[in-house]
């Protein structure tokens, strides 16, 4: 069962809106590009329209639909929407998924790299895992296939030559996830630029998904793997992940 509501229709409207105006105005999506949802309480979902431009949004123009994909107001729904319903679908502890095309994330993708070790421990901390999913072609019903298997440990993945998305409680957490992972990108091609991106050693990057996970298992904890014995303080690594999405968030 999916939290209950916490905003109105028409807050969640502009959330939406104000979300996908910003993943434009950072540079993390083009004009037409990317997809946001939002649940609505147990029974309907919000969604972009097709072809939208995402930086000029207006909360009327956000399409209305039932949980398994009837439209009930507006236009004709996101092209992705198979993928978004998917994932309602497989985490009924998600309300919102930002779809965007980060373009230096994506672009490691297209060179085949992946932040399965990545260079520095702010995504670790702020997303945990964030892997890689093998090309399909987008709009199609490959991509639900291709993602199902790691819904249900991972809240964000990379669409191989396509982008990024983030699986959040809300629109501004998903854009600031988006960042996150756009901003490690960045560090990764500088370093690589400068002679070498060389990944943070396997067991920090181990030590880290583990607060990660303890953290996300606090907020999540129909979904997550349960602590270890050895798992450090909850409660501390959620101040931590707060701290940094904070500060990613200045
Ligand atoms: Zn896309």
């Amino acid at each position: 069962m999916a939290p209950p509501a916490r905003t109105s229709e028409s807050s969640l409207r502009r959330e939406l809106c104000d979300a996908g105006r910003a993943l434009y105005d950072r540079g993390l999506i083009g004009p037409l590009d990317g997809n946001l949802s939002a649940r609505m309480g147990d029974r309907y979902l919000l969604c972009t329209p097709s072809g939208s431009h995402k930086g000029e949004l207006r909360p009327d123009d956000l399409v209305k639909l039932t949980l398994d994909g009837r439209v009930v107001s507006g236009g004709r729904p996101s092209t992705e929407l198979l993928m978004h319903l998917e994932i309602y679908r497989v985490r009924d502890d998600v309300r919102c998924v930002v779809h965007a095309h980060p373009p230096c994330a994506v672009g490691l993708t297209v060179a085949g790299l992946s932040f399965d070790r990545p260079v520095v421990p702010e995504i670790l901390f702020a997303i945990g895992e964030v892997p890689s999913v093998p090309y399909s072609s987008p709009t199609t019903r490959d991509v639900p296939d291709a993602i199902r298997a790691l819904l249900a440990r991972c809240d964000a993945f990379m669409l191989a030559r396509h982008g990024s998305v983030v699986l959040c409680d809300t629109a501004r957490e998903g854009v600031i996830m988006t960042e996150t992972i756009e901003h490690t990108a960045k560090i990764t091609l500088a370093a690589r630029t400068a002679g070498g991106a060389t990944p943070l050693p396997d067991a920090e990057i181990q030590k880290l998904l583990g607060l990660a996970n303890a953290a996300r298992a606090q907020r999540t904890p129909q979904t997550n793997t349960p602590p270890t014995s050895d798992a450090p303080d909850a409660a501390l690594v959620e101040s931590i992940a707060r701290a940094v999405m904070a500060k990613l968030a200045r």
